[in-house]
Formats: structure tokens, C-alpha cells, sequence
């Protein structure tokens, strides 16, 4: 940590970041602000940080609402250097992890009912990173960093035993897939289908079996059908392949989409049964093509979305694993190799989640 004169401030905290000043310039490393740590915050010195496929949209700002300078990262794990003098919950050299809120409003009715996912406050949560979409002249900055500071109340535990750099994808891509399912009480009896096999899908399908369901996976890529079966789905469908997806014809109770971009909705409708559900965790745009309402109203099906979850889930889903033997399966790079890391996950190359050493790659 050193301490640098930014133009007409008062002298800040510069910690050794990895981000972009715009859409079309790779990653690369910058000094970034770090706040000054208040009484309810925690100070700290980053490990690892997954890399998320919003890491990707954001820095590219193909949500066309990314505050620049924009350093990513949402999955974070790394270990307590300092405790502001009112927190209780953490002591220094405690291993925690941040996931893809730092505040929010905390007096909305969503903050009130443990939603802060949901946040209705005026600009809604904030973000680990790209915090205000309606920027006022701060920003928050992300896990790509080799530190980061955060109200006690935004910090989750990490269960002792469990390996940190397969654990820092679950604080994003396993809340965002166990959220719906506990929402929607999936479990013991349910037959669900998870669509697509990657980051957050290979985390989905373990988590759909630890609680009860029988789990269908749904690929554009034959050759993850053994993977998908080994995290622990019953059968693997390659969805291109009508007939094999014709099997599942009205079968299926619900479906978790984990699709990061537009996708043809329309086949998988067909698999559910009456009354039944696909929420969609990856998606967050107009869908093409559109959605043919005539086998939703003759089946009364629902089609939605849901958004990552909150952080009373967050601790419940990093519990959850510790206690069922669930990881995600990480690839771990440095931070130079990310730029390459995005390519490779948009060119569906990843198994199945980077993770970057950032202790290893930075040092403050
Ligand atoms: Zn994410
Ligand atoms: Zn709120």
C-alpha cells in the first residue's frame, strides 16, 4: 500500500489493480483508489479472483453502462489484514471472501427481507465493481486488485478446510445458480434440467443433485457430456440434437438456464411439465428469438429470471458446498493471462472456471 496526491484530493490509499480505461483496451495493470477503511470495515489482502463471464461484458461494456476505469472481479478470496475498530464479526488473518455486492440501501423493503440482491434503494446495490450505474464521480473497484476494503456486513466466511481457489467461483456463479433453486424449492423429487456446461453450470449441476433432484444437462458440446456426469447429472442431452432432446418431452419440473447471452428458449419450454419453470442466470437481454406463448398457455409453464443472490445466501451456498464436497473446477492463471482468459471463455475453452493467483501476480 503506498500513499499518492490524486489532482485536488487529499492524499488516498493506491493499490496495485488489472483493468482497462475503456471498452477496446486490454487489461492492464493500474494504481487504483482503495478507500479509506471505516469502522465497519475490513481491510483485505486478496488471493484469488474468479474470472466471471460479467467480467468480460463489463470491461467490453456490452451492458453499455460501465464506469471507467472498470477492474473486474466478483469472486473473491483472500485473508484479513485489518479490521476497523467496530467490527465484530472478523478478526485479522481470517480467510473471507467477497462476492458481487459491497452495500446497499440496507431500508428498502427488499434490503429489509435479506434480498439486497434486490436492492430499491436509488441506485440499487452496489456493486463489487462498476458499483454506481448512475456514477457520481466514485467507482468501485473489483478482485482483479491486490486489495480491497468492504463493510463487515458484505464479507462472507470461508469454511476452514475448503481450498480457496476452488471456492472463489462459488461467490458468484454458486449463489447465482442455488439462489432460484432454493427460491423455488428444488429438491427431493424434482426432475430439473441445467442448460449449459461452464462456469456457472458445472457448479449448478452439483449443487441440483446435493439437493435431491435428479439432474438432465443440456450442451452444445459433446465432449463435456462425461465432466457433466461426473459433477453428477443422471443423463446429458447435446441440444442440437432434436431427437435426443425430444426424450424429455413434458418431463422436466424446472430449468436453469445458465446461458450468459441470447438463446433460443423455445425447445427447452417444450420439456417441461405443466406448471413447470425455466429461470434464466445468465441472460440479462431481449431474448431472439422471441417466445412462442401458445405451449406456455397450454401448460401453464412460467419463464423468468433471477439475479444472484443475497448475501445471507451467499454464506448458505459456501456452507452448503463445505458440507456436500462441492468445488468448482478452476484453472488457475496469473494475472497477465487474462486478456487471454476472456478469449478463451467466450470461445467456451475454459474448464470450467478461471481463477487468477493474484497474490502471486501482484505484489502491493
Ligand atoms: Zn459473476
Ligand atoms: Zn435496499
Amino acid at each position: 500500500m503506498t500513499t499518492a496526491q490524486i489532482a485536488n484530493q487529499k492524499p488516498i490509499t493506491v493499490t496495485v489493480g488489472y483493468g482497462t480505461p475503456d471498452a477496446s483496451t486490454p487489461l492492464g495493470p493500474m494504481d487504483i483508489p482503495l478507500r479509506e477503511p471505516g469502522a465497519h470495515d475490513v481491510v483485505l489482502r486478496i488471493e484469488y479472483c474468479g474470472v466471471c463471464h460479467s467480467d468480460i461484458h463489463q470491461a467490453r461494456d456490452e451492458w453499455n453502462n460501465t464506469v471507467w476505469p472498470c477492474v473486474p472481479g466478483h469472486e473473491i478470496v483472500g485473508r484479513v489484514v485489518e479490521i476497523g475498530s467496530h467490527v465484530t464479526k472478523f478478526a485479522a488473518g481470517d480467510r473471507v471472501g467477497v462476492g458481487c455486492m459491497v452495500d446497499s440501501c440496507r431500508h428498502c423493503e427488499a434490503c429489509r427481507g435479506g434480498e439486497e440482491q434486490y436492492c430499491e434503494g436509488p441506485r440499487g446495490f452496489t456493486a463489487t465493481y462498476n458499483g454506481p450505474f448512475k456514477p457520481d464521480g466514485t467507482n468501485t473497484f473489483g478482485g482483479y486488485s491486490s486489495q480491497i476494503v468492504v463493510n463487515e456486513d458484505f464479507v462472507l466466511r470461508i469454511p476452514a478446510g475448503m481450498d480457496p481457489k476452488s471456492v472463489a467461483p462459488l461467490l458468484c456463479s454458486g449463489v447465482t445458480t442455488f439462489s432460484p433453486l432454493k427460491h423455488f424449492k428444488i429438491g427431493n423429487g424434482d426432475t430439473i434440467g441445467v442448460v449449459g456446461i461452464g462456469g456457472l453450470g458445472h457448479v449448478a449441476i452439483q449443487i441440483a443433485k446435493a439437493l435431491g433432484a435428479t439432474v438432465i444437462a443440456f450442451t452444445r458440446t459433446p465432449e463435456k457430456a462425461t465432466d457433466a456426469k461426473r459433477f453428477g447429472a443422471t443423463d446429458v442431452v447435446v441440444s442440437t440434437d432434436s431427437q435426443a432432446m425430444e426424450k424429455y418431452a413434458g418431463k422436466l419440473d424446472f430449468i436453469l438456464s445458465t446461458v450468459p447471452t441470447s438463446h433460443d428458449v423455445n425447445p427447452y419450454l417444450a420439456l417441461l411439465k405443466r406448471d413447470g419453470r425455466m429461470t434464466l442466470v445468465g441472460a440479462l437481454e431481449a431474448l431472439e428469438p422471441g417466445i412462442n406463448n401458445g405451449p406456455a398457455a397450454f401448460h401453464r409453464l412460467s419463464l423468468g429470471g433471477s439475479l444472484i443472490g443475497s448475501i445471507e445466501e451467499t454464506q448458505e451456498i459456501l456452507d452448503f458446498c463445505a458440507a456436500n464436497d462441492i468445488a468448482s473446477t478452476v484453472e488457475l492463471i496469473p494475472i497477465e493471462r487474462v486478456n487471454e482468459a476472456f478469449e478463451n471463455v467466450n470461445d467456451c475453452k475454459v474448464r470450467y472456471r478461471y481463477v487468477i493467483d493474484m497474490e502471486g501476480s501482484l505484489s502491493s
